[in-house]
């Protein structure tokens, strides 16, 4: 059985961030639904036209597209032993998708730990990310700094500021995440695979409650 498990949490919560330590630690595929679109809008493909507009709104691509572009991604052969998915589900029938898809996978949900930050220091933490340009890997200005202003430490590569981490747009990015992705807390509460983490930690004390969550499971 390949075992998945799905970090829920708001944008800027540390999804990402967590989502690269905890998948090499344990050796699970890391697949980030926003990475995917990102790929596909800097290769300016049909996926990355359709999903363009919406994304730059700080609003939800449509499940149906987003569906099948996840379940592409689980198909590659770095899912034998299952991933850890970041930012995807983010809608009910997302999640429904999810669990029809990972049957046919043999496969399942085993743990959903979802990441709380109050939304002040969201706005505080997007307004300072920057981003890795070949990877995607994420750093902040003042909390987790490259060794290198503007450079990647893994792997070199430029970092820039997302164009939807702008105040405007984050202030939508996280009303939508109240309207349409927050319902999935007791949608996992209630299958028992909710662990609730307190994100304003710092950041190796958000991996540590995390890898003990998901070990208990
Ligand atoms: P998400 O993937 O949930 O949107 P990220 O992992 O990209 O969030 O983190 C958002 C920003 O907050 C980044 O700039 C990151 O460096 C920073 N960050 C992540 N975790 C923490 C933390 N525990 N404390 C302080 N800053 C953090
Ligand atoms: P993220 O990198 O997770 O912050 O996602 C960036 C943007 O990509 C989001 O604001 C959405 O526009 C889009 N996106 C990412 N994942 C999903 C998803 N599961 N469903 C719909 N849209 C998504």
């Amino acid at each position: 059985m390949r075992t998945f498990i799905v970090l829920l949490g708001p944008p800027g919560a540390g999804k990402g961030t967590q989502a690269q330590i905890v998948a090499e630690t344990l050796q699970l595929a890391h697949i980030s639904s926003g990475d995917l679109f990102r790929e596909n809008l800097k290769g300016q493909t049909e996926l990355g036209k359709q999903a363009q507009d919406f994304i730059n709104r700080g609003e939800l691509v449509p499940d149906d597209l987003t569906i099948a572009m996840v379940r592409d991604r689980l198909q590659r052969p770095d899912c034998a032993q299952g991933a850890l998915l970041d930012g995807f589900p983010r809608t009910p029938a997302q999640a429904d998708a999810l669990t029809e898809m990972l049957a046919d996978l043999d496969g399942k949900v085993v743990c959903v730990p979802c990441i709380n930050v109050p939304s002040e220091v969201l706005v505080e933490r997007l307004g300072g990310r920057w981003t890795c340009r070949a990877q995607g890997h994420v750093y902040h200005q003042l909390y987790n700094p490259p060794k290198e202003t503007g450079k990647c430490d893994i792997d070199g590569s430029e970092l820039y500021q997302r164009d939807d981490d702008k105040p405007e747009t984050v202030a939508n990015r996280i009303r939508v995440y109240l309207a349409q992705t927050s319902p999935l807390i007791e949608y996992y509460q209630k299958r028992g695979l909710l662990a609730e983490i307190d994100g304003t930690q710092e950041i190796s004390a958000v991996t540590a409650d995390l890898l003990a969550a998901i070990r208990k499971d």
